[in-house]
C-alpha cells in the first residue's frame, strides 16, 4: 500500500463519491467536503433538478465502479438499472399515421442503461458512510485554497450565525491531494488557476432543457413492472425536431423522465403565451404522440414550473497542481449531455487516476532505499503521477467534448436523414 495520506474529496456527487471509495480502500484518511446537505436526508433540494434526473450508465462507468474494490457497490448499481438496447425514434409519415422506428445500439445486442443519477449518488455515499476512514462534512462550502502550503478553507453553511444572516463560520485543514470533484462551476479549478497557467474555454450553447414527465400506467398493485410502461422499457425514446429535442429515459417505477432540448429563443416564445395552449400545439406539432403520453395539463405545469437550465461545455489544461491537486469530472470538462457520457467520463477519470498514482507509489516503494524524507518521496511520486494523468486525460476529455457537441445534430438531425439510414445499413451489413 502507498503511504497513508490525507485526500480531501470536493464534492459529493458520483465522481467525488468515487474517488472518495478508491482513496478509502487504498488506506488513506479520506475527508468528503459537500456544499449541500447530505443527498440522503429527504429535505435536501436536488442541485439542479426538479425531481431527479435518469442517466444513462455505459461501460466506461461500470468499469471505473467494478475496479472500485467493492464487489457489492457493481450488484447493488445494476439492481437499479433498466436496459436500453438502442434508439426509439418517434415521429408522423406524410399521411398523419405516427410510427415508431427502433433503432438498435449494438449488433452483438448490448445495452446502456437507465439509472436514476441521485439513487446511484445515494448507493456511494452508503458505502462510504460504513467506512471507518471516510469522513463526511456536509454543509461546508470550498472558499480558498493554498496549494502550496496544502491549506484549504471552507465556509460552514446552515449554522445558527448563517440562519441569522452574520458572517459564517470558516475552518482550515490541511491536506496531501485535494480531489477537485465540485461540478462544472468548479471552486477547485478556481483556486487552482491562481497557481498554474491553466488553459481554460467555457462555451453556453444556444439551448435550455427542462424536465417532464411520462407517468406510469394504473395498474393492479400485483402487476407486472413491464405492464407500467406506457412505451418501450428498454429504448431511449427520441423526438427528433432539427432544431430541438425531445427524449424519455424510463425509470424503475415505470415512469419516464423527459427532457426538451430547445433554443432559447423557443423558450421565450412558448412562455409568452399565458394561455399554454401554444405549448401543446407545439408539441402536438413537432413531437408527435407526447400529448398522449403527457396530459396538456401536466405538459404545460411542468413547462412553467421546471427550471430552463443551461448547457456548457468546458475544456482546461492542465487538471493538476504539483503533487496537490487535481480535477475530475465536470469540474475538468463539463460536457453537453448529447453523448450520454458526462457522468461516465467522469467515473473513467477516476479509475484511470488511481491506477496511474498506484504506478507510481510501487515504483516509489522499489526505490524505498534511497534517502531522504518519506513523505518527500511521496510527493513527488504523486507529482510525477499527477502530471503523467494530465497528460493521458486531457487529450481523452477534449475529445468526448467534441463529440458530445457533434452527438446533437445526430440526435436531433441526423436519425431522421437517408444518408445517416445508409451509412447504419452499411455499416450493419
Ligand atoms: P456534480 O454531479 O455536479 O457534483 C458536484 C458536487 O460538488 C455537487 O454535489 C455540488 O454540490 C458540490 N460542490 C460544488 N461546489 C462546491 C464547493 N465550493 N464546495 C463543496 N462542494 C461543492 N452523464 C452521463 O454519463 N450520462 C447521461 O445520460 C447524462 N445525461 C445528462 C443529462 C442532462 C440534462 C445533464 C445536465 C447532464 C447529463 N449528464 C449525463 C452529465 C452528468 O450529470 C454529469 O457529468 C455528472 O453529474 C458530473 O458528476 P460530478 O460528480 O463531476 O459533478
Amino acid at each position: 500500500m502507498a503511504k497513508r495520506q490525507k485526500i480531501l474529496v470536493v464534492g459529493a456527487g458520483p465522481v467525488g463519491s468515487l474517488a472518495a471509495l478508491y482513496a478509502a480502500n487504498r488506506g488513506h484518511d479520506v475527508e468528503i467536503y459537500e456544499l449541500r446537505s447530505d443527498l440522503r436526508d429527504p429535505s435536501t433540494t436536488p442541485l439542479n433538478f426538479t425531481k431527479s434526473i435518469n442517466l444513462a450508465l455505459s461501460e466506461r462507468g461500470l468499469n471505473a465502479m467494478r475496479h472500485a474494490g467493492q464487489a457489492r457497490l457493481i450488484d447493488h448499481v445494476l439492481s437499479a438499472t433498466i436496459p436500453m438496447h438502442g434508439r426509439m425514434i418517434h415521429g408522423r409519415r406524410a399521411n398523419g399515421q405516427l410510427y415508431e422506428e427502433s433503432q438498435a445500439y449494438d449488433v452483438h445486442g448490448r445495452a446502456i442503461l437507465a439509472i436514476d443519477r441521485g439513487g446511484l449518488n445515494k448507493r456511494l455515499l452508503d458505502i462510504l458512510e460504513e467506512m471507518p476512514n471516510v469522513t463526511f462534512f456536509f454543509n461546508h462550502k470550498l472558499t480558498g485554497a493554498d496549494f502550496r502550503r496544502n491549506k484549504a478553507w471552507f465556509e460552514v453553511r446552515g449554522t445558527e450565525a448563517d440562519n441569522q444572516g452574520q458572517r459564517a463560520r470558516e475552518i482550515e485543514t490541511g491536506f496531501d491531494l485535494m480531489i477537485g470533484a465540485d461540478g462544472a462551476h468548479s471552486a477547485v479549478r478556481y483556486h487552482m488557476m491562481k497557481y498554474t497557467r491553466m488553459d481554460y474555454q467555457q462555451l453556453y450553447i444556444d439551448t435550455l432543457w427542462c424536465e417532464f414527465q411520462i407517468q406510469q400506467k394504473p395498474t393492479p398493485p400485483d402487476a407486472a413492472l413491464k405492464s407500467k410502461f406506457r412505451i418501450s422499457p428498454n429504448h431511449l425514446h427520441i423526438w427528433p425536431g432539427r432544431d430541438f429535442l425531445f427524449i424519455a429515459i424510463p425509470s424503475e417505477d415505470g415512469s419516464f423522465t423527459c427532457t426538451l432540448f430547445a433554443p432559447a429563443s423557443l423558450y421565450e416564445r412558448l412562455e409568452s403565451d399565458s394561455t399554454g395552449s401554444l405549448i401543446t400545439s407545439f408539441f402536438d406539432e413537432h413531437f408527435p404522440g407526447v400529448t398522449s403520453l403527457i396530459p396538456p395539463a401536466e405538459l404545460i405545469s411542468s413547462f412553467r414550473q421546471n427550471p430552463h437550465l443551461p448547457l456548457i461545455s468546458i475544456k482546461c489544461k492542465p487538471h493538476h497542481y504539483g503533487s496537490s491537486a487535481v480535477l475530475l469530472g465536470d469540474a475538468a470538462h463539463a460536457m453537453v449531455p448529447f453523448y450520454g457520457q458526462g457522468m461516465n467520463a467522469g467515473l473513467e477519470d477516476v479509475r484511470i487516476l488511481f491506477d496511474i498514482l498506484d504506478k507510481h507509489a510501487r515504483m516509489d516503494e522499489l526505490l524505498s532505499e534511497s534517502s531522504g524524507d518519506s513523505s518527500d518521496r511521496a510527493a513527488a511520486s504523486r507529482a510525477r503521477a499527477l502530471a503523467e494523468y494530465s497528460a493521458v486525460r486531457i487529450p481523452d476529455a477534449h475529445a468526448i467534448n467534441d463529440l458530445a457537441l457533434q452527438n446533437y445534430v445526430e440526435m436531433r438531425a441526423s436519425v431522421l436523414s437517408p444518408v445517416y439510414r445508409l451509412r447504419k445499413f452499411i455499416e450493419e451489413s
